[in-house]
């Protein structure tokens, strides 16, 4: 194994011999991508025109007010095309697919915004396209297998082991291995063989950079600290990207405590006491697994942060003490969520509401001269399911209950 593609002792590329020629590939187009000024200044274009960006950098008067401490501003992720920061990515391999001269794209899902969003992009450049997808999810998330359907992708319902998204990740590495000359596996996160983790960090660091320029647009100066959610990693290393180098800006990523960091429960490999270092779907990093390696099941309220692994960059950057983590549990993420509807008519998604929870932590001890950034991965449209149903809110049930006995005729 040569120490390409590795952050410290993390990362790597363990994949399988028939994928060698396809790896070396995408590297090479990656590289070719990133020593070429045109094809950021077609990717920005593209961003700009499709998907919305730059995206705006909010100045949460109401809540800078509440808390008495930092001013605090909210970089719009949730303003992109989909909802999202997933379009920066989906949409980044989409021109390095048609640069490669393939014509179809796979990808997996769990909650299926990763879906609807490589469906979104396939449509776009006119790729084929088929979803994996655990057969409970597929039944979970009705929605976005509507959408995506209806985008042109193929989604198929993967029915072995627990039926969710780790069946549908071998399932898709399946078809890849298969199709290989072809197709291109769209990886949604900053995880997985090398150069996934890098490529995918490289298109999300769009987030950072417009981010500096726009706190420094309005504030002045650089912010004491940064916040994002966790899950695999890719908004949290877009926005801190414009911050990394430098050391006096604080970056803090949020991860998933569910029930409690002590509860089981919970999605925290960075900073809980139940993950490991290990080698799996491809690489090198902590893993919430037990003593023999079998992964443990993981919780949150929110899907998109409910996940096993994490991007070796990120356990790169906890090692060297770049990026601080935390954990935001279920009951804060809900209380973070409503005050934020309440004082700024903003709806962050359950995962974004993670850096939220933090960040409202951490406003108080610092002075209002001082600002702080949230990056709003996306927005909570998609999860008023779960809102409504965690808020016990009576007319809903009503709503659901009603629309039930329509169709059931
Ligand atoms: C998918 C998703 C995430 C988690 O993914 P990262 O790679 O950790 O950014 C976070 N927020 C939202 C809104 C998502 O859809």
């Amino acid at each position: 194994m040569s120490k390409v593609g590795f952050f410290g002792r993390w990362g790597g590329a363990y994949i399988p011999e028939v994928l060698h020629t396809t790896f070396n590939e995408l590297q090479s187009a990656f590289r070719a991508a990133q020593a070429d000024p045109g094809f950021w200044q077609e990717y920005t274009a593209l961003m700009a025109g499709y998907s919305g960006r730059p995206t705006p950098l909010s100045f949460a008067e109401n809540l800078s007010r509440h808390f008495a401490g930092a001013q605090i501003y909210i970089k719009r992720e949730d303003l992109n095309h989909t909802g999202a920061h997933k379009a920066n990515n989906v949409l980044g391999q989409g021109l390095l697919v048609r640069k490669m001269g393939k014509k179809r794209v796979i990808a997996e899902t769990g909650a299926g915004q990763h879906g609807v969003a490589t469906a979104t992009m396939a449509a776009k450049f006119g790729f084929d396209c088929t979803i994996y997808m655990g057969e409970v999810d597929v039944q979970r998330q009705r929605p976005n297998v509507f959408w995506m359907e209806k985008m042109g992708a193929t989604v198929v319902p993967v029915r072995d082991g627990s039926r969710t998204l780790k069946d549908a990740i071998n399932e898709a590495f399946r078809d890849w291995v298969t199709n290989v000359d072809t197709t291109h596996y769209v990886l949604g996160t900053a995880c997985g063989p090398a150069p996934f983790p890098e490529m995918v960090a490289w298109f999300q660091s769009i987030i950072g950079r417009e981010a500096r320029e726009q706190i420094l647009a309005s504030h002045g100066r650089l912010p004491a600290a940064v916040y994002a959610c966790v899950g695999g990693g890719s908004n949290a290393l877009g926005v801190f990207q414009g911050f990394l180098d430098q050391p006096e800006v604080q970056l803090v990523g949020v991860e998933a405590g569910g029930m409690g960091l002590d509860s089981g429960r919970h999605a925290a490999r960075l900073c809980g006491h139940d993950a490991s270092a290990g080698v799996a779907q491809g690489y090198k990093t902590m893993f919430l697994q037990n003593d023999d390696g079998q992964m443990l099941e993981t919780h949150s309220v929110a899907a998109g942060l409910d996940y096993v692994g994490v991007s070796p960059i990120l356990s790169h950057l906890r090692d060297e003490g770049r990026v601080r983590f935390a954990a935001a549990t279920d009951a804060e993420v809900m209380a973070a969520l409503e005050l934020t509807m309440r004082l700024e008519g903003i709806i962050p998604a359950l995962e974004s509401a993670h850096a939220f929870v933090q960040a409202y932590k951490e406003a108080p001890q610092l002075a209002p001269d001082q600002a702080i950034i949230i990056n709003q991965s996306g927005r909570g449209d998609k999860d008023i399911f779960t809102i409504a149903h965690a808020l016990q809110d009576p007319s809903w049930r009503e709503f659901i209950i009603a629309r039930g006995r329509e169709y059931a005729g």
